[in-house]
């Protein structure tokens, strides 16, 4: 086995292929260990999962709109740039509000 550590900024900026399952098994494998041993990318990755059940119920479906999709990836960068700043806390503030619709 291997001791090379995946770097936790390369799982976070992964974890939302993880949860759409975009990217291939071996890579899936690596990140879920990561997710295992790492409480503060486990965090994120249950913050991300979240963000994605809000897309599902606010779309009503599958297909999100390509400018939603690009606000929740934004906070989502957000939300990383703190963790990389050391101290890690799930902040959901920056997330899209409830209720805001365009048509
Ligand atoms: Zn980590």
């Amino acid at each position: 086995m291997s001791a090379e550590k995946t770097p936790c900024s390369d799982v976070l900026s992964e974890v939302w292929l993880f949860l759409d399952s975009e990217c291939d098994p071996g890579r899936r494998e690596t990140l879920r260990q990561h997710l295992d041993e790492c409480s503060p990318c486990l965090a994120q990755y249950g913050l991300y999962e979240q963000l994605k059940v809000l897309l599902a119920r606010k779309c009503g479906g599958d297909q999100a709109p390509d400018e939603f999709r690009e606000r929740v990836r934004a906070s989502i960068r957000e939300t990383v740039i703190q963790h990389r700043g050391g101290h890690v806390e799930v902040v959901s503030t920056s997330a899209p509000v409830e209720g805001q619709r365009d048509d």
